[in-house]
Formats: C-alpha cells, sequence, structure tokens
C-alpha cells in the first residue's frame, strides 16, 4: 500500500458488518435498508435486462432516459434545470462521484475544508488526489449537532481550493439548516472556492427539518458539484446508481476522471432508476414518514437503555451519547456490545481526525424492521 492509502486499510463498515456476521449481532452498524425498494422499480430493471437496455457498455455520462430523470428531479424538488446532456454525470454510486470530483478538481496540495465527523470516504479520496484535508468539527449543543460558523472561516487558507459539504450529514444526522448553507456559500464566494456537497440522504429529513441544495443558494450554481445517489432514495445501496450535477465545465472535469475509474455504470439499473425517479410526490412522504417512526422506535429504546440521543433531522442514522452508562470510549465500547448486547454499532470517533472530539458518541442505522429496532431495544436495556 502506498504512503497516501497507508492507514486506510479495511473500512470501518466492512469490519464492523463481518463482527456482526461473527458474533451473530444484530448489525446497526453499516446503514443499508432490509426492505428493497419498490417492487415496480424492481420490475423495471428485470424488463431493462430482459428487453436488452443496457447489457453492452452505456454511454459514458449515462444513459439520456436517466440524465433526463435527473434533470426533472432537480426541477421538481428544487427548481434547478440541469441541462441532461453537459450537466449531468451518472456514476457507480455516489462513492465514485466523490472519488472522481475530489481526483478531477483538485491539485497535490490543496487543501480540502470538511465537516467532521466525515463519511469514511472523504479522507481516503482527498489522500489519494495528494490533497490535505482541514477538518471543522460539528459539535452538539442541546441535541443537535451544529457547525460553528467562525471555525469554518477560520479553516480557509490560501491554500484552500474546496469545502467538502455534507447534508443531510452522516454520521450524525444533522440537517444543515438555512442560515448555515447561507454562510457556507457566502464564503464560497467571496474566497472563491469550489464546492462539493454529498447530498445523497437529501429525501430523509424529519418532522420540520428542511433539506435546501447548496447550489441554490447566490453564487453557487457555478462554482458547486452536487452529488446524489439512488441508494438511499429508492433502497437500493447494491445498484451503485449515482450522479453529479453541475456546471458544463464542472461535469466534464469530473467525467474526465470517471472515464478512468469505470469508463460507465451498470446499465440495466440506469433505466430502472430513471423510472425510479418519476415516482409520485406520495413516495416520498411514505419513505419519509416510515423511516420517521422508525427513528422515534430507536431513540425510545436508546434512551431507555440508558443513552443520551441526539435525534437526528436527517440520514438515517441515530447518534448516542454513551456517558450516561458511565462510558467513555465508544471504540471500547462498540468492540464489546455484540459479546454484551448481541447488537453491532459504529464508533464515531472513527470519522474525526479529532478523534477525541467523538470518543463518547455511537452511531446506529435506524433503517430497519420495527420488529428489529424492538429486538435491539430490548437486548440493550440489559446494559443498564
Ligand atoms: N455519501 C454518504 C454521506 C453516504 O452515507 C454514502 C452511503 N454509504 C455514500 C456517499 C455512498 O453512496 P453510494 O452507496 O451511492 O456509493
Ligand atoms: N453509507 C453507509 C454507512 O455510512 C455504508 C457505506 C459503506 O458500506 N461503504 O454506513
Amino acid at each position: 500500500l502506498n504512503r497516501r492509502l497507508a492507514g486506510f486499510g479495511t473500512t470501518i463498515f466492512a469490519e464492523m458488518s463481518a463482527l456482526a456476521l461473527r458474533t451473530g449481532s444484530i448489525n446497526l452498524g453499516q446503514g443499508f435498508p432490509d426492505t428493497d425498494g419498490p417492487e415496480e422499480v424492481r420490475e423495471a430493471a428485470v424488463r431493462a435486462l430482459r428487453d436488452g437496455r443496457g447489457n453492452q457498455y452505456p454511454p459514458g455520462p449515462g444513459v439520456p432516459e436517466l440524465r433526463t430523470a435527473i434533470a426533472a428531479h432537480q426541477q421538481r424538488h428544487y427548481g434547478l434545470s440541469p441541462d441532461p446532456d453537459t450537466e449531468v454525470l451518472v456514476t457507480a454510486g455516489a462513492t465514485e462521484a466523490i472519488a472522481a470530483s475530489l481526483l478531477a478538481l483538485l491539485e497535490p496540495g490543496d487543501e480540502v475544508v470538511a465537516l467532521e465527523p466525515y463519511y469514511d470516504s472523504y479522507a481516503a479520496c482527498v489522500a489519494m488526489a495528494g490533497a490535505t484535508r482541514v477538518p471543522v468539527t460539528l459539535r452538539p449543543r442541546e441535541g443537535r449537532f451544529h457547525l460553528d460558523l467562525d471555525e469554518l472561516r477560520d479553516a480557509v487558507t490560501d491554500r484552500t481550493r474546496l469545502l467538502l459539504i455534507n447534508t443531510p450529514h452522516n454520521p450524525t444526522g444533522t440537517v444543515l439548516t438555512r442560515e448555515e448553507l447561507a454562510a457556507i456559500a457566502e464564503l464560497a464566494v467571496e474566497r472563491d472556492l469550489l464546492v462539493v456537497t454529498d447530498e445523497v440522504y437529501e429525501h430523509l429529513v424529519f418532522d420540520d427539518a428542511e433539506h435546501v441544495p447548496l447550489a441554490t443558494f447566490p453564487g453557487m450554481r457555478d462554482r458547486t458539484v452536487t452529488i446524489s445517489s439512488a441508494g438511499k432514495t429508492f433502497s437500493f445501496t447494491g445498484w451503485k446508481v449515482g450522479w453529479v450535477t453541475g456546471t458544463p465545465e464542472l461535469v466534464t472535469a469530473v467525467r474526465s476522471a470517471k472515464q478512468y475509474l469505470t469508463y460507465v455504470s451498470a446499465g440495466p439499473f440506469q433505466y430502472a432508476v430513471a423510472e425510479a425517479l418519476a415516482l409520485p410526490d406520495a413516495y416520498y412522504t411514505e419513505l419519509r414518514a416510515d423511516l420517521r417512526a422508525k427513528r422515534d422506535l430507536l431513540a425510545t429504546g436508546l434512551t431507555e437503555a440508558g443513552f443520551e440521543v441526539l435525534r437526528p433531522a436527517g440520514t438515517y442514522f441515530i447518534t448516542a451519547d454513551i456517558r450516561p452508562l458511565g462510558e467513555t470510549d465508544g471504540e471500547a465500547f462498540c468492540l464489546a456490545l455484540p459479546e454484551r448486547a448481541g447488537v453491532v454499532a459504529i464508533p464515531t470517533s472513527v470519522f474525526y481526525d479529532h478523534r477525541e472530539a467523538g470518543a463518547p458518541y455511537i452511531r446506529f442505522a435506524f433503517c430497519k424492521q420495527p420488529a428489529v429496532l424492538q429486538e435491539v431495544a430490548k437486548r440493550l436495556k440489559t446494559l443498564a
């Protein structure tokens, strides 16, 4: 392994899923739903396979049907109007979109400001690009992780090339507010920075929270690469269909990198996702209502088990503080949890450069059937 990737051995998700298997524990570590997405969308994939659509290399930027559907989705939900021919790129999941964006836009030695804790691939991709990450730590206050705007400003230097933003935010479940996003946008314009924004959880927001794409703020359209994925919105994490939208110049740059990573993404699933994006509003409303009920179920279980819960406004992750249980080290706690209670969670500290800032927090995925969450609640009660 070269020096750039030293320290990025096995992802925490693979490690903790293996631990769940080995110990027969319930896996609330890696985030994936235990119910697949809509039947009619699966049928659409079968039809595409059977009818020979996408069984050979699809076009590099993605099949036209999907690019058109992505553009229409941006229009319908946010009033944005990317040109499907020049401003949309289909990728192998959001993971490839992140990698291709960072590889395409960064020079060795550039600095990337990102919100800590961060999704694990950010650090690895910044490293592969030869750039340096500069974390800005989200801090819990009154039950929510907040972005300190002064800290964000102070993190930007003359070497900063881009801001890497994620909202709704994994692992904290925070949805950045309009005010926070406006401040990020102002800073980007003032310091002439590019912004890569990972919005894969765009439809997973609850209660009064609202997802506002960064690209909708003044001055942002021309400097923002927006990333999303069908994995989260339609519960098909195994399909690996993601996308990038942005100006023709930015999308062309990202496509240059994508060409040499995967060349193209799997064909038949692209046709199916095009149909999924056209599902009526009721689909999105039900998705949110379903996940919100699951969030509340797990939050109640965790509270009863003695954790302090930071109830998320978005995503399908919940953060629990282990200190009320007399514990302080989330990593040790998560390693012992399968033995103690038959449950797997992720220590949030692995998503930090300042590990101590995340030490008392652990992350549970709640995109699981109610009976599973109830069983988890029952098992965790034995900890008290
Ligand atoms: N970004 C974030 C914040 C995520 O949580 C995930 C899902 N693990 C991804 C990107 C990757 O998405 P995909 O599965 O589409 O590659
Ligand atoms: N996005 C999911 C999570 O955060 C899983 C990602 C993965 O396995 N690489 O848990």
